[in-house]
């Protein structure tokens, strides 16, 4: 679940989250989202899933990552997989699992899952939840033109850098 309850069915771990750094987070457990990118003929990322946050979320109106609240005892990539394909309606089995990026306040973590298409695979993207107004593929080249979650829009250039391949 994206953050902004009144619209939302409470799941065991959703609850802010008053943080050391003086804000307010979203996920007692810490939160997970799912950056998932296909790839051009040259292996290249060419395109990620953006989700175009409901206006009645948290900084609602902003485009980040599918992604939300952990559940207790559920590890990141669970949480985001499963987020991703409430949210958006990304088939876990359609996706490989790449890394891991960790954003850490201390009392609370989110964790951005890296991921890409298994080869051969198509994805429809589409939203299947209440919390997104749209939910696309957008060009690598095209995100920084979204108006961005600000965390997001700050990891994003280290989250490209990894997705590339070495
Ligand atoms: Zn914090």
């Amino acid at each position: 679940m994206t953050a902004g309850e009144p619209h939302s069915i409470r799941h065991p771990g959703d609850g802010w989250v008053d943080c050391a750094c003086g804000s307010r987070h979203w996920g007692q457990f810490g939160a997970a989202g799912l950056l998932l990118a296909r790839r051009d003929a040259t292996g290249a990322p060419s395109h990620v899933v953006l989700q175009h946050r409901a206006l009645w979320s948290h900084l609602g109106g902003t485009w980040g990552v599918p992604g939300g609240a952990l559940a207790p005892g559920e590890t990141p990539v669970d949480g985001a997989l499963r987020e991703a394909h409430e949210e958006a309606g990304i088939p876990p089995g359609a996706v490989r699992i790449l890394g891991e990026h960790v954003l850490d306040h201390g009392p609370w973590r989110y964790t951005t899952i890296l991921a890409d298409v298994l080869p051969g695979t198509a994805i429809d993207v589409r939203p299947t939840d209440p919390e997104s107004l749209e939910i696309a593929w957008v060009s690598v080249d095209e995100v920084t033109d979204r108006t961005l979650l600000p965390a997001f829009a700050q990891a994003w250039p280290q989250l490209l850098e990894r997705l590339s391949p070495v």
